[in-house]
């Protein structure tokens, strides 16, 4: 199937209060036109200046978010446009984000990546430490960053079991968490393998890459 056949396939299948994240990392321009000019505007790279890049090229108005691992000194070169960073993993982030949104004169929305899969190689912080950063004097001083909700990635197994488990330890944890504090609405959980798994679970936020625009070639 063509990329917008496929997305057309994925909104009709998800409820319309989960939103879809299509992630075109590694794909050229001319496949997120295909998405654009089926109507889709809500982009998701994990790199960058890839995504810098694209959003030099690209409509205007394509919502562009940050799903990877985000370092400090980069954080300039996408604070004039972004707009959902996914995987915050620290207060000093947080910091740098506030400092460079601030330039721009804009506010930055973020989720706090939470870990909740096996696997060390994966990134996100604890309960315990989301929890530190969002009560933290230092954290409500900031102005131009906003927090509005978490996101985690499930260990990538075939064990369904598994997989339902750390979504629904996620689900929970942002329950309780969204009852402090009421700014966080968004729950990312959900990718190409486990989006239907995890909007069971209570996502409402899917980031859906290879089922809409094929499998990557990291070459
Ligand atoms: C690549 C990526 C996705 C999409 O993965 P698919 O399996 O291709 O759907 C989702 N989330 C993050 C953080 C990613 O890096």
């Amino acid at each position: 199937m063509s990329i917008s056949e496929n997305i057309k396939k994925i909104k009709q299948e998800i409820p319309s209060e989960v939103k879809l994240v299509a992630i075109s990392k590694t794909k050229p321009e001319e496949d997120i036109l295909e998405a654009y000019n089926a109507g889709h505007r809500i982009f998701g790279e994990n790199k960058i200046q890839e995504m810098t890049d694209k959003w030099e090229k690209l409509p205007e108005d394509i919502e562009w978010h940050m799903v990877g691992h985000v370092q400090r000194n980069k954080v300039k070169y996408m604070a004039p446009f972004v707009k959902l960073i996914h995987a915050v993993d620290s207060l000093k982030l947080l910091k740098e984000i506030d400092k460079q949104a601030a330039k721009n004169d804009r506010s930055i929305d973020c989720l706090l990546q939470i870990k909740i899969a096996e696997e060390d190689t994966k990134f996100g912080i604890t309960v315990a430490e989301a929890k530190d950063i969002l009560n933290s004097e230092k954290f409500r001083e900031l102005t131009h960053v906003k927090v509005v909700g978490l996101m985690g990635m499930a260990t990538l197994t075939d064990n369904e079991q598994q997989i339902r488990q750390e979504f629904s330890f996620l689900k929970s944890t942002f329950d309780e968490l969204s009852k402090e504090h009421p700014n966080l609405s968004t729950l990312s959980m959900g990718m190409s393998g486990d989006y239907r798994i995890a909007i069971e679970c209570g996502s409402n936020m899917i980031r859906v890459g290879s089922s809409i625009f094929g499998e990557r070639n990291y070459n």
